[in-house]
């Protein structure tokens, strides 16, 4: 499985990059950063977009890749909860924004929306997809992603503490996981559903504690003007945990 990080940051200015992750050129995960960062054959490529959840830096080109969709006469196969479908329906693709791409055209909509359900594995194009739900300020699911050799994901989406029931579900050998802001805006992180590095700690002493071992570590959605003290803060994490963690970046490669 090849994992292309396309977008590792909480918002975006050039090259920096909104929330999506590539899987062997056919998966992606949120909508971040598609249209911006593949071509149209590297867009009509895709089996399925899964969504975490229907924060605007998550959802945000679902519309233009409608859009492409429509203009070159493809459809998109978009999976989610049902709140995410709702959010798009109502505020993007509302004909008010932006065609009505869930709905039109008729009998054979643009979008194909499937609707997941959570902490039950479904195969999606030949992976095992689980969808896992997690602590944000709005409805939120993280995905397992299992391709047919065994090899897994989790990519947590945007969320806060408190992941233990989360761990039972998945087993991954790679996690993808959001971390938001420094610890001093550790209040903020509780209130909103976001992690620090040391709120990221404790849920991989709370990983290890259920699971008994720890992945591969990668964090993404970091705010850019903090990166340097989120870097300094989680290589202390790091080191007191003897695991690895490396901060995702646009355009990193993980072979899994
Ligand atoms: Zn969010
Ligand atoms: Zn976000």
């Amino acid at each position: 499985m090849r994992i292309r990080i396309l977008g590792a940051h909480n918002c975006t200015a050039g090259d920096i990059k909104l929330a999506s992750l590539l899987i062997d050129d056919v998966l992606a995960i949120d909508a971040g950063a598609l249209t911006s960062s593949l071509s149209f054959p590297a867009q009509q490529k895709l089996k399925a977009i899964l969504l975490t959840h229907q924060h605007y830096d998550h959802v945000r080109d679902i519309p233009a890749l409608a859009m492409n969709a429509f203009l070159h006469e493809t459809r998109l196969n978009v999976y989610s909860i049902p709140a995410v479908y709702d959010a798009l329906a109502a505020y993007l693709l509302n004909d008010v924004l932006y065609p009505e791409f869930l709905k039109k055209p008729e009998g054979e909509p643009v979008i194909n929306f499937t609707l997941v359900t959570p902490n039950q594995s479904q195969p999606i194009n030949g992976y095992s997809i689980l969808a896992v739900p997690v602590n944000h300020c709005a409805p939120a699911v993280g995905y397992q992603v299992t391709s047919p050799d065994g090899k897994g994901l989790f990519y947590t989406g945007d969320t806060g503490p408190g992941l233990a029931e989360c761990w039972q579900q998945v087993e991954p050998g790679l996690l993808i996981t959001e971390l938001t802001v420094p610890n001093r805006y550790e209040e903020f992180a509780r209130d909103k559903g976001h992690l620090t590095p040391d709120l990221l700690k404790q849920e991989l002493d709370s990983f290890r504690e259920i699971r008994g071992y720890l992945p591969q570590v990668i964090t993404v959605h970091m705010n850019p003007r903090q990166e340097n003290e989120i870097a300094t803060e989680i290589a202390e994490v790091a080191r007191s945990l003897s695991n690895p963690i490396r901060l995702g970046y646009e355009g990193m490669i993980i072979d899994l």
